[in-house]
């Protein structure tokens, strides 16, 4: 069975090609989104998803969330004794989704198609691929997340040729496509983004907010504090969701037997989001004029990420394009369906044969070179060779000359960006190729960068004088293990202990618990600490039936809780 998964910074999904469709999988918890959160249990065993969410406030030295964003660095994340990289806590997500796939259709995944987002570098997409090889699986390729989109929704019956805007708007990334749709082959024509734009960005306005409304009395907590910062963050995200049925929501934050307060009102948002509202406009303005399309020739906008439920967000898209945006699949579901979709391409199901796909490349690729001013050389420019948003898979060449008398050899370091200074574009890698010494400018060497549909970058120079060819193998590149280290880590990814399936459903309830004894004050603590002890008492029974009989009716009391917000 061949897999697609949408491995997402806040949530993460699986889904599978049957039967010609694509279908969603279902964690140990019935859901289809699982927090790509990971966790370690009291007994150092990992968890995944909502527990390990639910205990993000509550044991944040043993939780990690948000590491889609360490991605393709080599930032060290704690968690428990030891430090994790971002590819490793990705496996374990993925391999939790793929442990959910293969029990809900009795057989062994055998590959899967991972998405990212369009505006991930080299280095993320590599690390992405390392994530999904530590977590047992081959990964076929690679798909950008707006791509996907659009082909679950591309697969509807109503589609015939057509020319849309993907607009993805998730907890941490923001991506805008411009695609086609013609005669059965779809045509990404465009794409643009902020990989730092997204849900949790206005969860910060919130934060920022509440604590400028507190005056001194009493003082408010250290908000440096891990448990502090994440309760804040986590009460923010719901007054923001809240915000999108109630007019009036209470923010609080409870810390020591103190508590504060503020009121959000749903007619204040629009000046208080102005400043991440403005950021979206850039993006749709780049992708529209790459693709040399106006606003009004698009048939459609399609939202996609949980954070288009906001209605701030809906309405200056509707405002945009003078339109209301289509809502035909669920915003959190299209990425993993149309990654299923892909898998299914990948592995030519013969459902598919029609549909032919074509992608873009994000962002420029190019050297870097000098420029002769005449009375001086003034280095640091950068030479695009590969263009933003060129149709992959692509090849391009370009000429280059010697600068300097009898100079050996030539140095070429490639970058990507949009910048004409490559000191401001993000430096990928080097190659170097010996040059017979001859008066400048009359060596000259071909380079040609060849840019896959997997968003990896091969760059080869010639010297056609010579006869000598060098290829690029990007060095010094921190952000992405080696072969050695990746098998390094298969083996203590092996050996970790998993926290078992069957007792997910309770241990997110204590989770859940114990969180909002934290969270909460007086004689309603009381209430939770006598439910806690009643759970872990009827637990020690072993009494399956009573144990799910209580944890029903807990979780129930929980929901009306949470629904009625923190006391
Ligand atoms: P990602 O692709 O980054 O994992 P998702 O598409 O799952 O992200 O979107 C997650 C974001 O959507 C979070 O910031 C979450 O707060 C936001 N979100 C989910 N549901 C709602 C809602 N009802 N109202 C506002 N924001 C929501
Ligand atoms: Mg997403």
């Amino acid at each position: 069975m061949i897999v697609g998964i949408d491995l997402g910074t806040t949530h993460s999904l699986i889904a599978a090609w049957r039967e010609g469709a694509p279908q969603l999988v279902a964690n140990a918890l019935g859901d289809f989104l699982t927090p790509s959160v990971v966790g370690l249990d009291d007994e150092g065993r990992v968890m995944v998803g909502r527990a390990a969410r639910e205990r993000l406030q509550t044991h944040p030295q043993l939780t990690a969330a948000l590491f889609k964003r360490a991605m393709g660095s080599a930032r060290a994340i704690r968690l428990g004794e030891q430090a994790w990289r971002a590819e490793e806590l990705s496996a374990l997500v993925l391999r939790s989704l793929r442990e959910d796939a293969e029990r809900q259709f009795g057989e062994p995944v055998s590959a899967a198609v991972i998405s990212v987002p369009a505006y991930f570098s080299d280095a993320q997409r590599k690390a992405t691929r390392i994530a999904g090889e530590l977590a047992g699986l081959k990964v076929l390729r690679l798909v950008n997340e707006p791509t996907a989109a659009a082909l679950a929704h591309g697969l509807q019956p109503q589609a015939g040729d057509a020319c849309f805007l993907v607009f993805d708007l998730g907890g941490g990334t923001f991506d805008v496509s411009v695609l086609e749709l013609f005669d059965g082959v779809m045509e990404v024509r465009a794409s643009a983004g902020d990989n730092f734009l997204g849900g949790e960005d206005f969860d910060t306005l919130l934060v920022q907010a509440f604590i400028a409304a507190q005056n001194a009395d009493p003082p408010l907590p250290d908000l440096a504090e891990p448990r502090v910062a994440a309760r804040l963050r986590r009460e923010a995200e719901r007054v923001r969701h809240a915000l999108g049925q109630q007019v009036c929501v209470t923010f609080s934050l409870c810390h020591d037997d103190q508590q504060w307060r503020r009121d959000f009102h749903q007619e204040e948002l629009p000046a208080l989001y102005a400043p991440l509202l403005a950021r979206l406009r850039t993006p749709i303005e780049t992708a529209l004029a790459d693709a040399r399309i106006r606003p009004a020739e698009l048939d459609d906008v399609l939202l996609v990420g949980g954070a288009t439920r906001m209605p701030q967000v809906r309405k200056l898209v509707a405002g945009l394009f003078s339109r209301l945006p289509s809502l035909r699949l669920d915003p959190d579901h299209a990425v993993a369906l149309g990654a299923a979709v892909q898998a299914a391409l990948a592995s030519h199901d013969a459902a598919l044969d029609e549909v032919v796909m074509t992608d873009v490349c994000p962002y420029s690729l190019g050297i870097e070179t000098s420029i002769n001013l005449g009375t001086r050389v003034e280095p640091g420019h950068f030479l695009p060779i590969i263009e933003r948003n060129s149709v992959v898979p692509v090849s391009r060449v370009r000429r280059v000359m010697t600068l300097h008398d009898q100079q050996t050899e030539v140095l070429l370091k490639v970058y990507q960006g949009e910048s004409r200074w490559v000191c401001e574009n993000i430096y990928l890698g080097e190659v170097c190729i010996e040059v017979p010494p001859r008066p400048a400018g009359e060596i000259s060497l071909q380079v040609r960068f060849s840019y896959d549909h997997n968003g990896l970058l091969e760059a080869e120079v010639d010297c056609p004088l010579l006869g000598e060819k060098r290829r690029l193998v990007i060095q010094n590149n921190p952000g992405v293990l080696t072969a050695d280290e990746v098998e390094q880590r298969l083996e203590a990814l092996a050996a970790l202990k998993i926290h078992p399936r069957e007792q997910q459903a309770n241990t997110l309830l204590i989770a859940r618990l114990e969180h909002l004894y934290q969270a909460s004050l007086g004689t309603l603590r009381e209430r939770i600490d006598l439910m806690t002890s009643h759970f872990e008492q009827v637990l020690d029974s072993q009494d399956e039936q009573q144990i799910k009989d209580l944890r029903q009716q807990l979780n129930a009391r929980l929901e009306a809780l949470e629904q009625g917000g923190w006391p």
